[in-house]
């Protein structure tokens, strides 16, 4: 992270850094918490934070070991919708303001920058009482997020491109930068009706610092959607994937089928049900590449992403993150590698292997 800290020792925002080049943001918490047992797959409401906030500091620290430049603090769906429909309304300040220490402690310790998260609120219809009731929760969870001092703040998954100008316009009444991502679902448009660029080009005009997608679509079929951004948006373009092999016919994680088991819960493999279509490492590094050609700059993987995602696309980016280390070397492997000194019967077994 030669390029996080200035010679006066502060840190370097991320408007700063985005001009200098790539900027990697991990995400996809709610999936790898849910993996390892500590959140439950449905209402994925991140009480962890408050249960067991020793795992969320240590998946925070891994991904940056693997190359995230970015901790996002886990408040995603740690909103008042969600928290009602759990029966834990009470809990919504201390669970945001939770989050966000954590994510602040680990920035602080590895210089990362440290950022605020608002989603989709499950109530805006487009009518104006929800408009207002999105707003106000959008208001309450920025509050807190400014007040624990983060350098910018992501609104993502937005699947209506309305919901995401109120929560840009709620963002841009603090000092914050402002990262604003759609949720790009079957069809290539906002619920709305508005293409991806044409969103993102509302969403840039209205002030966003970071216009572009996450979530929902795998790199196959996220990455047609980035030129015509790129084409009608002249700032800066963000693209975070799942990285999940979605395709022409299945464009989105949840519309996966799996014809070597199709009585899968629910019809279908979403949401825990996906690990067939896990895109390998060099499937991220190659979307990392073609992404980074349209000069998109923020980039980063989403729901399923694991730290081996996020090692692969620093290094597609010419970065060698301290997980790099580890990074595989089979010419010491026993029958497969290359070293001299390994056992001829060994090396010509391996093609028996
Ligand atoms: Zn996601």
């Amino acid at each position: 992270m030669d390029q996080a800290v200035r010679a006066n020792g502060n840190k370097v925002g991320l408007l700063d850094r985005l001009q200098a080049g790539p900027v990697i943001c991990a995400e996809g918490y709610l999936f790898e918490i849910e993996r390892r047992g500590y959140l439950q797959a449905g209402a994925y409401v991140p009480e962890v934070v408050l249960e067991h906030p020793d795992l969320v500091t240590q998946l925070h620290r891994e991904f940056v070991h693997a190359g995230s430049d970015v901790v996002e603090a886990f408040t995603y769906y740690a909103h008042r919708e969600k928290l009602r429909l759990i029966g834990k309304e009470h809990l919504l300040e201390e669970m945001n303001r939770q989050a966000l220490t954590i994510a602040k402690g680990v920035a602080t310790e590895t210089g990362a920058l440290f950022a605020g998260d608002i989603c989709n609120t499950n109530v805006f219809t487009g009518d104006d009482v929800s408009k207002r009731a999105a707003r106000a929760m959008f208001e309450e969870q920025v509050g807190w997020a400014v007040e624990a001092g983060v350098d910018f703040v992501i609104g993502e998954t937005f699947s209506w491109g309305e919901e995401a100008l109120i929560a840009l316009d709620v963002i841009k009444q603090t000092d914050k930068p402002a990262v604003m991502t759609l949720a790009i679902h079957q069809a290539p448009e906002t619920r709305e009706g508005w293409t991806p660029a044409e969103a993102c080009a509302r969403l840039a005009d209205a002030g966003a610092d970071v216009v572009g997608l996450n979530c929902i679509r795998g790199p196959q079929t996220m990455l047609p959607l980035l030129k015509p951004i790129r084409d009608r948006v002249s700032g800066h373009i963000a693209a975070l994937p799942v990285p999940y092999r979605t395709h022409d016919e299945e464009p989105s994680f949840q519309s996966l089928r799996d014809p070597a088991y199709p009585d899968a819960p629910g019809g279908r493999p979403f949401p825990v049900a996906l690990d067939p279509f896990v895109c390998t490492r060099y499937e991220i590094a190659d979307f990392t590449r073609a992404a980074a050609a349209l000069d998109v700059r923020y980039l980063g993987v989403c729901c399923g992403a694991g730290p081996h995602h996020i090692r692969a696309m620093a290094e597609a980016l010419g970065r060698t993150p301290p997980a790099s280390r580890y990074t595989a070397d089979m010419s010491k492997h026993a029958f497969l590698g290359s070293d001299p000194s390994l056992k001829q019967e060994y090396r010509e077994y391996a093609t028996e292997l």
